[in-house]
């Protein structure tokens, strides 16, 4: 895949680039290396205040960001500011919280392992190699930018090849808020030289955000050099409503939970389990409301679905729906893309799904959600745990039984119950199954790339 800026809304090429030499690459991961002996030997208090100022940064750069993202990857723009506020955010959550978080743990009664003293101690690892996707190009490398930074590590992103502009910004924010010049590196390139990166010694870890058959690769890789790795893949996360669900409010969040984003998230709602008694209720709200989104140019305010990121990947969304029409689906609004130039597919809802139609095992990445008619809550939870992926989960009820049951019986990472799934900095973030593993976000998330370093004294 060429390195290059494509805007998704009109398929024009708006900048290409030339990928990094192996000269290139090899210079900047000793810049990284080097970066690590000087962020290694700095405070929690001193990167605070680099991180709060790389905040700061992105709060000042905002609108020129968000046109940026918009350009880039065809988000609506409203979203664009709120992912780079929620960068923001985070870099301030970390800023703060980073050495509460990595405080030395001591063993209540040490005397119980024959020691005066004994406590676990977190250290950083080095160089974290962050293989990372387009979908949010700010945010998904920010929030494990910020964290990995904080704890004293040094970063090196491989960013998705469609994204260049969001990975060149990302290479000099950091550095421009003060932290040591190459603390965050990024190499320009296409996948070819992440498992040569994977085996380099200097490389200690390495964290992925993609798709499922990126993940099986670099975690492979990985094991193979044992080194240690989170994954964040793909989801196809159920939500599920229930009898006593408010079906109003209910219905008006799915179609957010299924379209934000233009349907591009891992943590979207995107099959929708309704309980029989109120099918026909959610059906009717839920059409009405898809069918009534605005389409079209994502820098314009008043867009509600932008294009699909790549042409490829509206061809992938467009080859799941004729696939499943052709077996027999019936597609309740939508269905198609629209004529004319960009990369658009309109709001679909598809039911009377069946084995054997690939929308029912493969992740839909796109504005297209398939609904299935469930009778009771176990069904219900057979349909959502169906799929090889764990993501999260959304559950509407008012029905304390109901909760306790889906909170047990779910196979997913997170149970939203009431609303949709969303990441939050304070919250940890992952999946189970073929969604991947370790945590990203909250506490777990600044300890994935640590050294739990355990100190016995006698
Ligand atoms: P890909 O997995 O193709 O791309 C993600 C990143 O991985 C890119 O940087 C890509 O580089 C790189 N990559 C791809 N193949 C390899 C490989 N064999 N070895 C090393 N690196 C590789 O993702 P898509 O573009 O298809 O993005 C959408 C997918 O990502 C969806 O399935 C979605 O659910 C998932 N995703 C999961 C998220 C989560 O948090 N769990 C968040 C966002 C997306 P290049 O661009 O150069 O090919």
């Amino acid at each position: 895949m060429a390195i290059a800026v494509v805007n998704p809304a009109t398929g024009e090429t708006v900048e290409t680039f030339s990928e990094h030499s192996a000269e290139e690459i090899e210079a900047r991961v000793v810049k990284a290396e080097v970066a690590y002996q000087a962020l290694k030997a700095t405070d929690y208090a001193q990167r605070a205040v680099w991180m709060k100022k790389a905040a700061d940064i992105l709060e000042e750069e905002v609108d020129e960001l968000a046109k940026m993202l918009t350009i880039e990857m065809g988000k609506p723009i409203a979203q664009s500011v709120g992912e780079v506020l929620k960068c923001a955010k985070n870099a301030r959550f970390y800023a703060d919280n980073a050495e509460k978080f990595l405080a030395d743990e001591p063993l209540e009664d040490p005397s119980i392992v024959g020691a005066s003293k004994a406590y676990l101690h977190y250290q950083p690892l080095g160089v974290v190699l962050a293989v990372m996707p387009w979908n949010y190009p700010l945010w998904q490398v920010v929030r494990f930018a910020a964290p990995a930074l904080m704890a004293g590590n040094t970063g090196l992103l491989k960013h998705a090849s469609n994204v260049p502009h969001s990975a060149l910004y990302l290479d000099s924010l950091f550095t421009r808020a003060g932290f040591p010049d190459g603390s965050f590196t990024t190499i320009l390139a296409g996948s070819a030289p992440v498992a040569g990166l994977i085996e380099d010694r200097r490389i200690k870890a390495v964290t992925l955000t993609g798709s499922e058959p990126a993940g099986r690769a670099v975690a492979g890789q990985a094991g193979a050099h044992i080194k240690p790795a989170v994954m964040e893949l793909g989801g196809s996360d159920a939500f599920i409503v229930m009898p006593s669900a408010e079906i109003e409010q209910a219905s008006t969040v799915a179609v957010t939970a299924r379209i934000n984003n233009n349907g591009q998230s891992c943590i979207a709602g995107k099959r929708f389990v309704v309980h029989a008694d109120v099918y026909d209720e959610f059906m009717d709200k839920f059409v009405a409301k898809m069918s009534a989104l605005v389409v079209g140019d994502p820098m314009d305010e008043a867009t509600q679905v932008g294009p699909l990121a790549t042409e490829r990947g509206r061809d992938e969304i467009a080859e799941l729906v004729d696939d499943a029409r052709e077996k027999g689906a019936t597609i309740r609004t939508g269905g198609k893309a629209p004529e004319g130039a960009g990369w658009f597919y309109e709001p679909t809802i598809v039911d009377g799904l069946e084995p054997g139609m690939r929308l029912v095992m493969e992740e839909a990445f796109g504005p297209v959600a398939s609904v299935y008619k469930v009778s009771s809550r176990e069904e219900a939870a057979d349909v959502a745990n169906q799929t090889t992926f764990g993501l999260s989960s959304a559950l509407w009820t008012g029905d304390a039984s109901d909760e306790e049951y889906f909170i047990k019986n779910i196979e997913a990472g997170a149970v939203f119950v009431n609303g949709m799934t969303i990441s939050y900095p304070e919250l940890p973030f992952g999946g189970v199954k073929d969604s991947g593993f370790g945590r990203e976000l909250g506490a777990p998330g600044i300890r994935e790339f640590c050294n739990f370093k355990t100190i016995w004294k006698s």
